[in-house]
C-alpha cells in the first residue's frame, strides 16, 4: 500500500505558476505536465520518441497560454521535415491544453546522448508557428525557423526573433521502459532588457545547476520549488496558479456541424454508401459515430429553402 502512496505523492494534479522578480526584469512560469502529457500518450497511442515531442509541445503551450484569458487561445506548431510529420497543440485561459502528432508512431533510436531524438523525430528543418487569438480581430501567426528540432530550442528562438523577447525555455518528459510518461514540465523565463550581464550569468548558474527539468519533476519537485532554483538569489513573488489538463473541445454537435458544412453530394455518399460515418477528432482521437438519422437529418436542412 506505501508504494500506492508514493505514486501519490509523486503525481500532484498538473498545475502552473506565475512568478516575477521584485525588480520586474525577469518574468517566470513554471509546469509540471505528467497527468496531461500521460492523457495525450494513451489517447494518441504515441510511440516513446513521439510522446516525447509531443509532450513538450504541450507543455510549451501551456506555458505560452499562462497568461491567456477569457476566450483567448494560443496554437502552438512544429512542422519539419522530421518522421513525426508536424506536431499541433493548443491551449485555452482555464489551462486546457490538446494536441496531437501527425504521425503518433514515429520513432527513433535513441540519440547520441542516448535519450529519445526528438530533434531528429521532428527534424531540423522546418518551422515553428505560434498563432494567437486574442478574442478579436484576426489570429496572428507568427514563425521561425526550427533550431534543433528539440522544441524547447526552437521556442526560445521563436520568442527571441519573432517576438523579440529574450527567453529561456526548458521542457522534458521521461518516458518508462514500458511506454507511460513518468515525468513531464518545463519552464520559460523571460528577460526584460533591462536586465544586466551579472544578473544574466546568475540566471544562467541558476539553471545549470537545476538541470534537466524531467529529472526535476521526478524527484517530486513542485513548479514553485522549480522556480525557487530557477531564481535562486533573486526576490520573486508568485503572481498565480492556474490547473492544467488536457481537453478537448470536441462534441457530437460540433462533429454534426462540419458534416453539415460539406457538399451535399459528399453526404448523400456517407448516407447511401457507408449508411452512416466515422468521424475521428485529429486533437483528441475521439470517435464519433454519424448514424443514417444523423445524416437524414442534415440533409433535410441542406434541402430546406435557405431563408
Ligand atoms: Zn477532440
Amino acid at each position: 500500500m506505501s508504494g500506492v502512496c508514493v505514486r501519490k505523492v509523486n503525481n500532484l494534479a498538473d498545475y502552473l505558476v506565475h512568478a516575477t522578480t521584485e525588480d520586474g526584469n525577469i518574468r517566470a512560469l513554471a509546469a509540471v505536465t505528467t497527468e496531461l502529457v500521460e492523457e495525450a500518450r494513451s489517447r494518441h497511442d504515441t510511440a516513446p520518441t513521439a510522446t516525447a515531442a509531443l509532450g513538450r509541445t504541450l507543455t510549451a503551450a501551456a506555458l505560452l497560454g499562462a497568461t491567456l484569458k477569457g476566450e483567448q487561445t494560443v496554437t502552438l506548431r512544429l512542422i519539419g521535415d522530421g518522421p513525426i510529420g508536424g506536431v499541433i497543440t493548443d491551449a485555452d485561459a482555464e489551462g486546457r491544453v490538446r494536441g496531437y502528432a501527425k504521425d503518433p508512431q514515429a520513432d527513433l533510436p535513441p540519440n547520441a546522448l542516448g535519450k529519445l531524438d526528438v530533434g531528429g523525430v521532428v527534424g531540423h528543418e522546418g518551422f515553428v508557428y505560434v498563432t494567437r487569438d486574442m478574442g478579436f480581430g484576426q489570429p496572428y501567426t507568427g514563425s521561425a525557423p526550427l533550431v534543433s528540432g528539440e522544441v524547447a530550442e526552437d521556442v526560445a528562438n521563436y520568442l527571441v526573433t519573432s517576438e523579440q523577447v529574450p527567453s529561456a525555455v526548458a521542457l522534458g518528459v521521461l518516458v518508462e521502459r514500458n511506454g507511460v510518461v513518468r515525468s513531464a514540465g518545463g519552464y520559460l523565463l523571460q528577460l526584460l532588457p533591462q536586465t544586466d550581464d551579472d544578473q544574466r550569468a546568475e540566471l544562467e548558474k541558476n539553471l545549470a545547476a537545476l538541470g534537466a527539468v524531467s529529472s526535476a519533476v521526478d524527484a517530486g519537485l513542485t513548479p514553485e520549488d522549480i522556480l525557487g532554483r530557477a531564481l535562486h538569489g533573486f526576490p520573486f513573488r508568485i503572481l498565480g496558479h492556474k490547473p492544467l489538463s488536457f481537453h478537448c473541445n470536441c462534441s457530437r454537435e460540433r462533429v454534426l456541424g462540419v458534416v453539415a458544412t460539406l457538399p451535399r453530394h459528399e453526404v448523400a455518399a456517407m448516407l447511401e454508401e457507408d449508411r452512416g460515418a466515422e468521424l475521428r477528432c485529429h486533437f483528441c482521437n475521439e470517435v464519433y459515430q454519424l448514424t443514417p438519422a444523423d445524416l437524414e437529418g442534415i440533409l433535410k436542412a441542406k434541402d430546406e429553402p435557405q431563408a
